[in-house]
């Protein structure tokens, strides 16, 4: 009996021990699961149930992979043949009789295209940190949508190829092409079969009607099922590990756009290559897409996602969620044009943000003019920037209608639901974009263009008969000083005006060229280059106390030896007149507002 009782109890125990172990087994596994598939887009702290100890919450949350795919590496570094690792390639004499139909409807050659394998290798031109940078493990699933209007049949296949071959196939769920009308006769039944055939991620959506860019991607989007919209150009290639450093920013925060790096596909070679170390993007007053420098905690991290003012346009990630929350695109945005501004602005105004990922690079062949004949709508182009600037830009929309008055004219349509979006949103003013995202722009890009700091002739203090003369030279033609034109009662000939302008550069009066210095030397030439308005070689200071010119960052004055009547530059010296000059107009205003106008 007493026996009987102690096995009893023995039972009870061991199965109590095991219910509660059991029961504290599953919570644990449950709510690891959970986390697996819910912190990813909603964060660890948002999920509204009891967290585990702070450690494995990381653990799971966190966890980072390699996410190459080596075998894919592997094989494409063995690819040898014509443009394989981007090499540039050329025609033969035999194939060129092609060559000119082509480039004609293209704008690139699109004859060398075709000899060119649809899944080429390209080369990993990435920086070097990028091949050992993991990234979390749980990445959303992703729809490629490239929308496209008589694209090359074969450039068009080679951009889905490459994002196939280069996405790890369980986040790839598909990739949809919208054949924006086309009239090419490739793009309707024989693409869908060579897709069924060859490429079944890949499927095509016929729009019955010339929609153009913005419409077609927003046709692509509705048709998408992934968490992810991609966006890319139809004439692009997606290179090694392109997803995942598109994919993490918005796994940890959904209101994130980021955008890839995007290379060279050059239009005539079709040779792959960097076109720089990135840039943020921006624009001017006439909506020209633009680019500001990376700023200098950019340049410490260079793998690391930074922030960017406004997109390129064309290739972006953004999650599908926060696309739909914002609108998508602005359907009244006709054909193409001012799209990647209505999206950039919307996207930090209303509380998000965007990036550009060093680490994923997509190659794009940019045009060597466009081929398409105007669709006959008049200055679309000029209605969808109104759209933009009356929606999202309030006071600063004026800079824009200065530049291009007409603008006031061009009827923009109904904009009722674009502005019910921003308020239902909440967005912020457009003052707050320019002051807190894009802070530098107005730097570089001045709303209201400042006048000049000075014009006029430049007249040296120690031979006071001599000025700089520019001899209507050109292009890296040295130059000198001469007899000053204004003294002289018959009339010599000379070039003898300029102006030092708000881009600190100093300009031949009416002429888009300036006074340059490359050599770092002492006594160095003073020659003339076009204008292009950047610190270093044509960076020139007034200072109109010592009355001297001085030149470049790391300052050397503008000199002369009156004998030889050569111009250069030197060391500054306190001492020496014939470094002294006078500088016929100045704006004194101006000059002492100097850091506070154009590049610092
Ligand atoms: N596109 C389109 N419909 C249009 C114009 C362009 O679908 O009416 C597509 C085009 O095929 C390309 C993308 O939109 O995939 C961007 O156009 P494009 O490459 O001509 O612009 P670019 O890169 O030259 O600025
Ligand atoms: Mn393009």
């Amino acid at each position: 009996m007493r026996r009987n009782l102690k096995t009893l109890l023995k039972y009870i125990l061991i199965s109590s021990v095991t219910v509660v172990f059991t029961v504290l087994f599953y919570r644990i596994f449950k709510t690891r699961e959970y986390l697996k598939d819910n912190a990813v887009f909603i964060g660890a702290q948002n999920i509204g149930i009891e967290p585990l100890a702070p450690q494995e919450i990381i653990l799971v949350d966190n966890e980072k992979i390699d996410w190459h795919d080596y075998g894919q590496i592997k094989r494409d570094l063995k690819r040898t043949g014509r443009g394989e690792q981007g090499k540039p390639e050329y025609l033969s004499d035999k194939e060129n009789q092609e060559y000119d139909a082509l480039y004609k409807v293209n704008g690139f050659n699109a004859a060398l295209s075709d000899k060119i394998a649809i899944d080429r290798a390209v080369p990993d031109i990435r920086h070097k940190g990028c091949q050992t940078k993991k990234y979390l493990k749980n990445l959303p699933t992703v729809s490629v949508i490239v929308p496209f209007h008589n694209e090359h049949w074969t450039t068009l296949l080679r951009t889905a190829a490459s994002v196939v071959n280069r996405s790890p196939p369980h986040l790839l769920k598909e990739v949809i092409l919208v054949d924006d009308f086309s009239s090419k006769p490739f793009s309707k039944k024989p693409l869908d079969d060579y897709l069924a055939a060859n490429l079944t991620k890949v499927r095509a959506i016929h729009l019955p009607e010339r929609s153009g860019l913005i419409r077609a991607r927003i046709a692509g989007a509705k048709a998408a099922t992934a968490e992810i919209l991609i966006f890319l150009d139809s004439h692009t290639e997606a290179n090694i590990n392109w997803l995942p450093p598109l994919l993490e920013p918005i796994a940890q925060d959904y209101k994130t756009c980021v955008c890839p790096f995007i290379d060279v596909i050059q239009y005539e070679t079709f040779e792959y290559r960097a076109q720089d170390e990135g840039a943020r993007g921006a624009f001017d007053w006439e909506f020209f897409y633009k680019r500001l420098p990376l700023l200098p905690e950019d340049l410490q991290h260079p793998t690391e996602p930074f922030k960017s003012p406004v997109m390129a346009g064309g290739l972006f990630a953004i999650s599908t969620k926060f696309f739909w929350e914002l609108g998508g695109y602005d359907e009244g945005l006709d054909i193409w044009g001012g799209e990647q501004y209505e999206l950039s602005f919307k996207i930090w105004q209303c509380g998000g943000q965007m990036y550009d990922a060093p680490c994923s690079r997509v190659g794009h062949i940019y045009r060597k003019y466009a081929p398409f004949p105007n669709p006959g709508k008049g200055d679309f182009v000029g209605r969808n920037y109104r759209r933009v600037a009356e929606v999202w830009m309030d006071e600063y929309a004026q800079y824009l209608y200065m530049r291009r008055p007409h603008y006031k004219n061009l009827d923009p349509g109904n904009l009722t639901k674009q502005r019910e979006i921003r308020e239902r949103l909440q967005c912020k003013p457009f003052k707050w974009f320019m002051e807190n995202i894009a802070f530098d722009l107005p730097l570089k890009y001045p709303p209201v263009e400042p006048g000049d700091f000075g014009v006029g002739e430049i007249r040296n203090l120690a031979a006071p008969e001599l000025c700089v003369d520019s001899g209507f030279k050109d292009r890296d033609q040295v130059i000198a000083v001469a007899p000053c034109i204004s003294d002289s009662k018959n009339k010599l000939k000379g070039e003898q005006n300029f102006t030092l302008t708000w881009h600190k550069d100093l300009r031949v009066k009416g002429k888009s060229i300036c006074l340059d210095v490359s050599d770092p030397n002492d006594k160095a030439d003073v020659t003339l280059y076009p204008c292009h308005g950047s610190k270093g070689n044509q960076y020139w200071k007034y200072d109109v106390e010592k009355q001297w010119f001085l030149h470049g960052g790391n300052p050397r004055c503008l000199d002369c030896d009156p004998g030889q009547k050569r111009l250069f530059v030197r060391s500054c010296d306190e001492n020496s007149k014939t470094q002294k000059w006078r500088f016929e107009n100045v704006n004194l205003t101006m000059i002492a507002d100097w850091e506070n106008i154009g590049i610092k």
